[in-house]
């Protein structure tokens, strides 16, 4: 009975966030997501579900003003001194324990805040860091399919103005980097990308078919940075709306840089963009929580 129109409906986006470098660059994956915040109309607040709050409950950040978290190891100081300064929303998260029900939502007012899989992007996004953030972990002790159900079960805080973001890569391999390829992937993970881009543009209730790829365990050895996808396929399959890849491409071999958006059109390419930022070479992948 839903008739709010589509047009009226706020976005919402799976963001490829790679490198937390990529707070401080400008590129064309980058200038994609300012496009993404700069064609918007303005949402009330957003919620995101981030790679990097992956713990064992479901919990919403419920505190006035979230701190940003510097959740990462061996980048420069330059990093560790940015600072996302949004306000949170009490008031949304609670909408969010109300919608998920009967999924159990806990309320955080001191433990997390806004972790780079969040500020990495929304300083892009939305970089006067005006509209208010929520962030919602991911319950490791859930199956894929519950995120996914969970992913339907957020469609109607977009209609009450809600813009609902999924940081994470869709392929995401860290002890594969490979430094020769800075802006290109192996073939398998070219293929799971484009696998997963099949399903998510054209029927993504059907995203957990990606469990049988040849691929499946090469491309997504932990679930982490996958799982946000599944919101932006639960979210995409509940409203019935088409998913627009906002910007494509792999970095480094094994992570995928795709972006996806419901409600927003994919922005005009600068080709002369440049391309996402290496990693730290004086430290192993697995020990920077990327
Ligand atoms: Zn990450």
């Amino acid at each position: 009975m839903d008739a709010t129109p589509a047009t009226e409906r706020a976005p919402a986006a799976f963001i490829g966030h790679g490198n937390p470098m990529n707070a401080l660059e400008s590129n064309r994956f980058t200038e994609a997501w300012r496009s993404l915040g700069a064609q918007v109309p303005r949402p009330r607040a957003v919620l995101v579900v981030s790679a990097h709050w992956f713990i064992n409950a479901t919990a919403v950040t419920a505190m006035e003003l979230p701190r940003t978290i510097h959740d990462f190891y061996g980048f420069p100081d330059e990093l560790f001194a940015v600072e996302y300064p949004a306000p949170g929303s009490p008031e949304l998260a609670a909408e969010v324990a109300e919608v998920a029900q009967p999924v159990w939502v806990g309320a955080d007012v001191d433990s997390w805040g806004l972790d780079h899989g969040t500020w990495s992007v929304l300083t892009h996004v939305f970089p006067d860091a005006d509209v208010p953030v929520v962030q919602l972990s991911i319950d490791a002790t859930k199956q894929l399919g519950d995120h996914l159900e969970l992913g339907r079960r957020l469609a109607p805080l977009r209609d009450a103005g809600v813009m609902i973001v999924g940081s994470g890569n869709v392929v995401h391999h860290l002890g594969r980097i490979d430094w020769s390829m800075p802006d290109d992937g192996f073939d398998w993970a070219r293929r799971f990308d484009e696998a997963a881009r099949g399903l998510m543009t054209r029927d993504p209730g059907r995203i957990l078919e990606l469990r049988d790829h040849a691929d499946w365990s090469s491309a997504v050895p932990t679930t982490e940075h996958f799982i946000p996808l599944l919101y932006l396929a639960g979210l995409a399959e509940a409203a019935g709306e088409q998913v627009a890849t906002l910007v494509d491409g792999c970095s480094m071999g094994s992570l995928s840089m795709i972006s996806y958006g419901l409600g927003v059109d994919r922005p005009p390419t600068a080709p002369s963009a440049g391309v996402a930022p290496e990693l730290p070479r004086d430290i192993p992948p697995g020990s920077t929580n990327l």
